[in-house]
């Protein structure tokens, strides 16, 4: 047997109902697929003008869409450089066959071709019944073609009298399509593909209304203007230098419409070894985190493409706003293949450190305008040293600690400054923190007063956060101010004696455990100083941690949650203890003390809630009365 060479040759037959099918998910994709080839055919003119190949004016290039809804059509008109007949037959003809890579290494034109795989084209059957391409190429003597396909193999063509140099693709638009025929869905569809296109987009017209003279005597007129769908040059593709901070800002309120001003922006720019321009900007964040993620508007070629950006933006940067414009993310492709692009991988590299520039440069160049920002940019910039540990290594040199001071500090610059008085003897730096600056106020003041410094950390990342740190720096120890008496924050080897007898000792800690007996405490005795308050009740480090992480996954043990873990602590050296409480003769009286004590104690830490609260309350009033 003879072997035989040959190749698979592609039939429109067989390929028709692919591309109808599954090329494109959404059927509107057509619109954005046939005006992208407007574009590039008023581009490839624009082209051919400058490098001298042709030698006539470019003239007035707006692409326009037309809609005839008695006659069922729509019409997309450029007047770019249109096509021979000779050029009809090789690239409407065959399918996946574009043009648009010849063009380029011919004329070594920019890469503003949005053309790549030659099936745009045939999007527009999609939606038709029948296609109609009438066109002039801008050659010498070119006579205008006339070509129809209704979706079958077989075509039609002929000569046209069309006199303008340019193509009209007429849209006979199929019943279950007739959607297309509604002026205001085609607009909105227009807008959201079409907005950032580089050639003006006309679709109809629109009343502009003036005034001519003033005050009461004003004459209001109205004219009929061109409806320009599209800003041909958006911020995102002018040089930074030539852009304010107000064109920054003005650019972002094109994007989203009255939303607050962003606070900062960074401009992207890079043409090797991908290319990639946009605008990214820090939202100021509300408190719906989740309605502001995923806001990034992806381009290419200043085609929109999607506004699902997940696998091209680092997750935590998904909380930022704005645009990403790169010819090198494929436009039609699916998600798994997105994720194993090697150009995306890079992008997501980049960005993420374009971001990390930007800020180290803010911090560096205004810090205290940086610090004011920093709780709205906070919780980006922590998710962002979780997850890449490229990020943390760039922004633990800007990621700030605020103390209930109000100051704030570099990890680093922290470290520093607490070292002497806050390391323990097992020589780790202890960082102590308040979650809640108000409910916390005791705990923080006893911290205070033992000439502590207290961070606040409360942002609901920050137990992760303080985590992460711990992990990557481990001479680091993170401490709640609530999770122990202020004397045992940072384990040191000191102690104080007790003003107390072993005997007399025994006497409280034996008193307090019987009156407290059915709260089941564990119940500890300490001698501290005066200054601190008499009972307390702590919530140890560890136990804490643990019940916080398992309530954020969601698992209980043995299907019910930890119990809250609470220590209750008793200050032998305070005087109500050791002078008041002991010298007490009545056995009532003892006990109304010690419940007393411990209600204080419980509602210094919102744990004294509903009838026990106003039993505390009525009880407080007689006492006062
Ligand atoms: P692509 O745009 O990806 O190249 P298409 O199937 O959309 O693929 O188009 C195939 C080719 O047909 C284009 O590369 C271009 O040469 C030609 N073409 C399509 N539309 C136009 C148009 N409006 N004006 C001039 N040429 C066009």
């Amino acid at each position: 047997m003879t072997m035989e060479k040959g190749s698979i040759s592609v039939q429109s037959q067989n390929i028709f109902p692919i591309i109808k099918k599954f090329l494109y998910a959404d059927h509107d994709i057509f619109l954005r697929e046939l005006i992208s080839n407007a574009v590039d055919a008023s581009q490839k003119l624009k082209t051919l003008v400058n490098k001298g190949v042709v030698k006539s004016e470019i003239g007035d290039l707006t692409i326009e869409v037309l809609l005839d809804e008695e006659a069922k059509t729509l019409t997309i008109r450029d007047r770019g450089i249109g096509m021979t007949e000779d050029e009809v037959k090789k690239y409407l003809n065959q399918v996946a066959f574009s043009s648009a890579e010849e063009f380029v290494k011919k004329y070594k034109a920019e890469n503003t071709i949005i053309g790549h795989f030659g099936l745009g084209f045939y999007s527009a059957f999609m939606v038709s019944d029948k296609v109609e391409v009438i066109t002039k190429s801008y050659q010498k003597n070119a006579k205008a073609t006339r070509w129809e396909c209704d979706g079958e193999p077989e075509y039609f063509i002929e000569s046209s009298d069309k006199k303008e140099r340019g193509t009209d693709v007429i849209l006979h638009i199929n019943e279950e399509s007739k959607e297309f025929l509604d002026k205001n869905r085609i607009e909105s569809l227009l807008k959201k593909y079409c907005r950032f296109l580089p050639i003006p987009i006309q679709f109809g017209t629109k009343t502009e209304t003036t005034y001519e003279g003033e005050g009461e005597d004003a004459k209001e007129i109205a004219t009929e203007v061109a409806n320009i769908i599209n800003n041909t040059d958006p911020a995102w593709k002018k040089s930074p230098s030539s852009l304010t901070d107000e064109d920054y800002k003005n650019f972002y309120n094109e994007l989203y419409p009255f939303s607050q001003p962003p606070l900062f922006w960074i401009h992207l720019n890079i043409d090797f070894p991908f290319n990639l321009t946009g605008i990214l900007y820090f939202p100021k964040l509300s408190q719906q985190l989740e309605v502001q993620k995923n806001k990034i508007q992806l381009y290419s070629n200043q085609v929109y493409v999607t506004d699902d950006v997940k696998d091209i933006v680092p997750e935590f940067l998904t909380l930022m706003h704005g645009v990403i414009d790169s010819p090198d993310i494929p436009l039609n492709v699916s998600r798994s293949y997105l994720q194993s692009d090697h150009n995306v991988k890079k992008i997501t590299g980049y960005i993420t450190k374009k971001v990390a520039e930007k800020l180290q440069s803010l911090f560096k160049k205004d810090r205290e305008l940086y610090a004011s920002k920093w709780e709205e940019i906070a919780p980006i910039v922590k998710y962002g040293m979780l997850t890449e540990d490229k990020f943390y290594d760039k922004a633990k040199n800007f990621a700030l600690l605020k103390n209930t001071e109000g100051e704030n500090f570099t990890i680093e610059e922290y470290q520093d400054k607490v070292k002497s008085n806050q390391t323990d003897k097992h020589g780790k730096i202890v960082f102590l923190y308040a979650n809640q600056q108000t409910d916390q106020n005791t705990f923080i003041a006893a911290a205070k007063n033992r000439g502590y410094d207290v961070l606040l950390l409360d942002q609901i990342i920050d137990n992760h956060f303080i985590q992460h740190l711990e992990h990557k720096n481990d001479k680091i120890l993170f401490v709640r101010v609530d999770s122990d008496t202020a004397d045992n924050l940072i384990q040191t080897d000191e102690t104080v004696e007790s003003v107390l007898s072993d005997k007399d000792q025994e006497k409280v800690k034996t008193l307090f455990e019987t009156v407290l007996k059915k709260d089941g405490h564990s119940i500890q005795l300490k001698a501290l100083t005066k200054d601190d308050h008499p009972v307390m009740i702590t919530r140890p480090e560890f136990m804490r941690r643990m019940q916080e992480m398992q309530r954020l996954q969601g698992m209980g043990m043995g299907g019910a949650d930890m119990p809250d873990f609470h220590q209750l602590v008793i200050n032998s050296n305070h005087p109500l203890i050791a002078d008041k409480l002991l010298k007490m003769k009545s056995e009532q009286k003892k006990e109304d003390f010690v419940k007393y004590l411990y209600d204080l104690a419980r509602l210094n830490q919102q744990m004294l809630k509903g009838a026990d609260l106003s039993s505390f309350i009525n009880r407080s009033l007689e006492f006062v009365s």
